[in-house]
C-alpha cells in the first residue's frame, strides 16, 4: 500500500510530478455562484486538487474559484480535459488554449483525453506531447481507456500517459485494468467513486460504515485510496465536501478492502467505453 497521510498527500506520476490523491470533481456543479464556492470551499478547507472538462462548460467558474480562494494557484492541481469533437492535433491544440482562457491561467497539471476515438486520439495524443514538451502542462492522461484502447495507443506515443482516469467503484473494479496500468507507469484514478449517490445504497457500505464508525462516502473513499486509486468525489456542498476528505484518521482492514473487492459485478453507472454514441 502506497502511503496516504492527509488531504494534501499524493502519489508520484511517473515523470515526477506529484499528483494529490484526493480532489474535487466538477462534473454537473453549475457554472458560476454553485461551482465557485464549491471550489472555494474544497480548497479552503485543504483540498489541492481540482478535476473539471470542457464538457462541464464550468472552467470559468472554476478558475474563479481557485483564485477567489485562500489557496494560490501554483498549490492547486487542476486538470481538464479534451472534448471527442476537438480531437485530432490542430483541434486539440486549440482547444488547450480555449480552456486556458476560460479557467484563466497558463499552464494546467493534468490534461486528459476524456474518451478513447481510435486512430484520432493518436493526433490528439501528438498535441499533448508537444504541449508537454513546452511544459504548458505537467502531466498528460487519458481516461475511459481499456487495455485494448492502450494497448492501440501505446505503441505510437513518445510519451507514455501519466494517469488513466476511470469509472470505479466496489461494482467495477476492473482489477485486471488497474494491474495493467500499473505494470506500465499508469497511474488509475477513479470516476464516480461514489456511484453517483448509489453507493448509499449498498448494505454492505451500511455495514462497514458502523464498523468504522465513519460515513460510506468516508468508507468507500478511503478503500480507493488504500488500493492506490487517485479519487475525485463530487459534491457541490460545502458540508459534504468537508465530510468526504474526513478519512485520515482510520484504516480499513485487508479483509474489508476484499470484502468491497469482491463486490465486483462489472456494473457501470457512465457510460461504455466500448459502446458510446458521442
Ligand atoms: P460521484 O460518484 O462523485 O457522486 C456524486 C453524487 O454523490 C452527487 O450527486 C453528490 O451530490 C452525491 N454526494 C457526494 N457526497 C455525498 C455525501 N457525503 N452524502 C450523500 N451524497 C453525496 O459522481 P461523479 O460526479 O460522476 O464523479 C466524480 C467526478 O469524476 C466528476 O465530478 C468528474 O470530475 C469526474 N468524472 C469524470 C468522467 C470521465 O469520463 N472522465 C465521468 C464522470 C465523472
Amino acid at each position: 500500500m502506497k502511503e496516504i497521510t492527509d488531504l494534501q498527500g499524493s502519489f508520484e506520476l511517473h515523470n515526477g510530478v506529484q499528483m494529490p490523491y484526493f480532489g474535487l470533481g466538477v462534473y454537473q456543479s453549475e457554472d458560476g455562484s454553485e461551482v465557485i464556492n464549491a471550489v472555494k470551499a474544497a480548497l479552503d478547507h485543504g483540498y489541492r486538487h481540482i478535476d473539471t472538462a470542457a464538457i462541464y462548460h464550468n472552467e470559468e467558474g472554476v478558475g474563479t474559484g481557485i483564485r477567489e480562494s485562500s489557496v494560490s494557484r501554483e498549490d492547486v492541481f487542476l486538470t481538464s480535459k479534451v472534448w471527442n469533437t476537438d480531437q485530432g492535433y490542430d483541434s486539440t491544440l486549440k482547444a488547450f488554449e480555449a480552456s486556458l482562457e476560460r479557467l484563466g491561467t497558463d499552464y494546467l497539471d493534468l490534461y486528459l483525453i476524456h474518451w478513447p476515438k481510435g486512430d484520432l486520439s493518436k493526433e490528439t495524443w501528438k498535441a499533448f506531447e508537444k504541449l508537454y514538451k513546452e511544459e504548458r502542462v505537467r502531466a498528460i492522461g487519458v481516461s475511459n481507456f481499456l487495455q485494448h484502447h492502450l494497448e492501440d495507443l501505446l505503441p505510437s506515443v513518445e510519451i507514455v500517459p501519466m494517469v488513466n482516469q476511470m469509472e470505479f467503484h466496489p461494482y467495477l473494479v476492473q482489477q485486471d485494468l488497474i494491474d495493467f496500468c500499473a505494470s506500465k507507469g499508469i497511474q488509475y484514478e477513479a470516476w464516480s467513486p461514489l456511484m453517483q449517490g448509489h453507493i448509499f445504497e449498498l448494505d454492505m457500505m451500511k455495514d462497514l460504515a458502523s464498523k468504522y464508525n465513519k460515513t460510506i462516502a468516508q468508507i468507500v473513499l478511503r478503500w480507493d485510496l488504500q488500493k492506490g486509486v487517485i479519487t475525485i468525489p463530487k459534491s457541490s456542498k460545502p458540508e459534504r465536501i468537508k465530510a468526504n476528505a474526513d478519512l485520515f484518521d482510520f484504516e480499513l482492514s485487508q479483509e474489508d478492502v476484499q470484502l468491497l473487492d469482491n463486490l465486483e459485478k462489472g456494473k457501470r453507472f457512465g457510460p461504455d467505453p466500448n459502446n458510446f454514441d458521442f
